[in-house]
C-alpha cells in the first residue's frame, strides 16, 4: 500500500502529531479523528513490509458473526496525513541541518555568531541572486574582521574557472 499524499489538507496536517518511542526510538503518528473529539489513531510505519497500520475503523473493520469483515480495509487519511507529515518534518530538518553547516562556515570566516545569524536572517540577494557567504561577511561584518583585499582576490581566483585552451 502506498499512500498518496497530494490530496492532504492543512487540517489533516495539524491533526498529526509526530511521536517518538523513547524504548525502541521508533517514529510514529497520533492522528486526531475528524468525526469523533478526543479519539485519536495511532499510525506505524513497517519497514520491513512497506506497510503503514492505522487503529482507526476505516482499516480495521468490524467482523461480522462468521469473523468476516464487515466491509474491505481502506487506506484512511491518517496515513496519507501522517506521511505528508513526514515528509514535510524530513525537508525541515534538512533545511535546519543546511543552515547550521552556513552558519558555521560564515562564522569560520570571520562573522560572529550573532552577526551569522542576523546575515542569514534576511534573503539578501546580489544581482537577483542569493548572496554567497563571502558576501555577507562583507556586509554584515565589522569592517575589521571582513576579508581583507588580499582574500577576496585570493577567493576570486579560487572560484575561477581554469583557462583552457585547445592550442597547446
Ligand atoms: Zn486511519
Amino acid at each position: 500500500m502506498t499512500a498518496k499524499t497530494q490530496t492532504v489538507t492543512q487540517a489533516q496536517l495539524d491533526a498529526c502529531l509526530r511521536c517518538i518511542d523513547e524504548l525502541t526510538g521508533e517514529v510514529f503518528y497520533r492522528v486526531n479523528s475528524a468525526t469523533h473529539v478526543d479519539v485519536t489513531y495511532t499510525v506505524r510505519s513497517h519497514k520491513e513490509f512497506h506497510v503503514l497500520s492505522c487503529t482507526c475503523p476505516s482499516m480495521n473493520p468490524p467482523v461480522d458473526e462468521y469473523g468476516f469483515f464487515k466491509y474491505a480495509p481502506r487506506v484512511c487519511w491518517h496515513c496519507k496525513a501522517s506521511v505528508a507529515h513526514s515528509r514535510q518534518y524530513s525537508a525541515l530538518k534538512q533545511a535546519e541541518r543546511e543552515a547550521a553547516t552556513r552558519l558555521a562556515h560564515l562564522v569560520e570566516m570571520g562573522l560572529t555568531e550573532a552577526e551569522a545569524k542576523v546575515a542569514l536572517s534576511h534573503s539578501l540577494t546580489v544581482d537577483g541572486v542569493p548572496a554567497s557567504d563571502e558576501e555577507l561577511v562583507r556586509v554584515y561584518g565589522p569592517a575589521s574582521r571582513r576579508p581583507s583585499d588580499s582574500e577576496i582576490r585570493r577567493m576570486a581566483k579560487a572560484y575561477q574557472p581554469k583557462a583552457f585552451s585547445l592550442l597547446r
